[in-house]
């Protein structure tokens, strides 16, 4: 059975107890959750129609979910005169009610103190979203260190393989994974996207909140035990007892460990014991820094995406991996001009063709094999998104905020429909086939009449003598000179998109 402490209040006797917990624990489990973020749509001003700019009081701050419920799971080492407590309680601090100026001093201690190990799954992200809830909440700065640390993907691996010391497979088992495989436990998952912002919590979810940090210290101990094991079978004939656990750990020890600084504030009968681990510890354990770019919030979720991928923890608290979070580089509340103006990657040249069809600026590389830097640089120069297939441009949102789009369609109807939809572009039919579909160029303003239509194609472009005597209109592209006229296949094309965009719905 856990023994679960609600701390609710700065100034209630479960604070306290937090706080002596904090500081007699050489080992804490953590783990944090909040509300999931949803994917908010954009509502973008009609740009075609013109009429008032966009108000900025529409466009979504982007900022990080605000951490609701922080669990503290804390393996205390209690002296008789210490509060009454059990080994191993698991404190649920509402950071909705505590006041949290009063829990960012013995938080960041914790963090920070050499003498605790923490335990996490995945923790970064959560300090990421702790740190920021501190932050905007009086708090400034918020956390940028956890030291030591240790993830329990590590200590999973070191479970399975000892030998391949930090260096693990890449695929990341569930924590649910995890503790089934090492513990025989079954975590519930039903609960990890429910909204954990309401108040009074269930049941469930205090049940599901605080087994998430306490299974981590029982992981831990399964680690903690192997090490003693391993170090027992490397000094064979040895007395069984305390003692021979000493000597065991006297053999194992590096001759370095004099230059460890950890635990030095623990009680003596354990401090042996205490050596072998920290080693360990600092043989397998890291530290987590947030760096200051990890706390700007950023239009990729790629590593959210990359954790729930692979079976890993379900964080489903970001639903909007790759989704499009706006505003685009061309609107008007952010200086652009109103008009769409997109760069499709080299794989997607055939999406293009079609916007253009639909009388949106829609770019290709300059290069014929663009690196990402280039075609990064052409989005960033003429302030286009850059739509691509390829997943791995998304990492690069941080140089250029808002100016890359996955797209997710394969074919290019729905691509072009998917990127409307997106982008809420406005396509009227008059839009259609105003563009030069072989180079993005705009038309001359006014219609060529055939003599004149006859002269700008001479040498260059044949015009077929059927169109002569029929009254055609010609227009030619500003840029590449290319010719067109309202003929049967513009008629088609026009018909085509009109149906593609569902313009007569
Ligand atoms: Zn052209």
């Amino acid at each position: 059975m856990m023994e679960i402490h609600m701390v609710a209040a700065a100034d209630s006797p479960e604070f306290a107890l937090l706080c002596w917990a904090l500081r007699s624990s050489p080992v804490v489990g953590l783990d944090a959750e909040w509300k999931p973020n949803r994917t908010i749509r954009l509502r973008h001003q009609d740009t075609v129609g013109g009429g008032d700019s966009a108000p900025a009081a529409d466009l979504p701050a982007r900022s990080f979910p605000t951490v609701s419920l922080l669990q503290i799971a804390c393996r205390v080492r209690r002296r008789p005169s210490d509060p009454v407590v059990g080994d191993s309680p698991v404190f649920l601090v509402d950071l909705l009610s505590v006041p949290l100026v009063a829990l960012w001093d013995p938080l960041r201690d914790m963090f920070e103190s050499s003498s605790v190990i923490k335990l996490g799954f995945k923790f970064k992200q959560d300090l990421v979203y702790l740190s920021s809830t501190f932050s905007a909440n009086g708090c400034d700065p918020g956390f940028d260190r956890v030291e030591p640390f240790m993830d329990i993907t590590s200590i999973y691996h070191h479970l399975k393989n000892p030998t391949m010391g930090k260096k693990h497979p890449k695929d990341t088992k569930s924590l649910a994974a995890i503790c089934k495989e090492v513990l025989n436990v079954s975590l519930s998952k039903e609960l990890q996207c429910s909204d954990w912002s309401c108040r009074p919590l269930s049941e469930q979810q205090i049940l599901y909140a605080a087994a998430d940090a306490y299974y981590l210290l029982e992981i831990f101990d399964v680690f903690q035990q192997k090490i003693i094991t391993k170090a027992a079978a490397k000094s064979q004939p040895s007395p069984p007892g305390q003692n021979f656990i000493a000597t065991v750990i006297e053999k194992e020890i590096i001759p370095e460990s004099g230059s460890n600084k950890l635990f030095t504030e623990c009680c003596e009968s354990s401090d042996m014991l205490d050596d072998c681990l920290s080693n360990n510890v600092r043989r397998h354990g890291e530290k987590i820094m947030l760096k200051e770019s990890d706390k700007i919030p950023r239009t990729s979720r790629r590593k959210e995406k990359k954790q729930s991928s692979g079976n890993a923890k379900n964080k489903e608290k970001l639903t909007c991996d790759e989704d499009w979070q706006g505003p685009p580089p061309w609107d008007v509340s952010f200086g652009g001009d109103g008009s769409p103006k997109f760069l499709c990657d080299v794989m997607i040249e055939g999406l293009a063709k079609h916007l253009r069809c639909v009388g949106i600026d829609a770019a290709i590389p300059f290069l014929r094999k663009p690196d990402p830097r280039q075609l990064l640089n052409q989005a960033y120069k003429e302030k286009r998104v850059l739509l691509t297939r390829d997943a791995k441009l998304l990492r690069y949102q941080y140089l250029v905020r808002n100016q890359v789009y996955k797209v997710k369609s394969s074919l290019k109807n729905d691509q072009l429909l998917e990127v409307i939809e997106t982008f809420q572009l406005k396509i009227s039919e008059e839009q259609l086939m105003s563009r030069c579909t072989k180079c993005n160029g705009n038309f001359i303003q006014k219609p060529l009449t055939i003599e004149e239509a006859i002269a700008a194609s001479r040498g260059f472009q044949v015009i077929p003598d059927c169109l002569f005597d029929r009254n055609l209109e010609f227009w030619q592209c500003t840029d590449c000179k290319q010719l067109y006229w309202e003929g049967t296949q513009y008629h088609n094309a026009v018909q085509k998109f009109v149906a593609v965009c569902k313009l007569n719905d």
